[in-house]
């Protein structure tokens, strides 16, 4: 899948700590050097979330935040934007304040 982030198409892919050793720390990540996303395929153990689904599109959103801050400029000499606490509250509440704004009407 591709996405747009500001003009700037991304990748975005799905992989294993084996089939991508990044993935070894991380659930996800951005790589702003070759425009890619890559979350990681959840599985379920004891300590996971019950719904997989969910947990996925909330990492997906986390790395195209950073990407939007990425192609904003804002990626390198930003703290904010640097912020993981901040990247994953938008992550987790831009569904929330989309729905908000649509109900209000204030966007389009
Ligand atoms: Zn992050």
């Amino acid at each position: 899948m591709n996405v747009n982030v500001l003009g700037t198409i991304y990748t975005v892919g799905v992989g294993t700590e084996k089939t991508d050793p990044k993935l070894s720390t991380a659930y996800g990540y951005c790589d702003p050097s070759v425009k890619k996303i890559v979350i990681s395929e959840l599985e379920r153990d004891p300590d996971s979330v019950q719904d997989l689904d969910a947990e996925a599109r909330k990492i997906l959103r986390h790395e195209i935040i950073h990407a939007f801050f990425f192609e904003s400029g804002l990626h390198e000499n930003c703290d904010y934007a640097a912020n993981e606490e901040l990247v994953d509250w938008i992550a987790l509440q831009f569904p929330k304040i989309l729905k908000t704004f649509e109900e209000s009407g204030c966007i389009k």
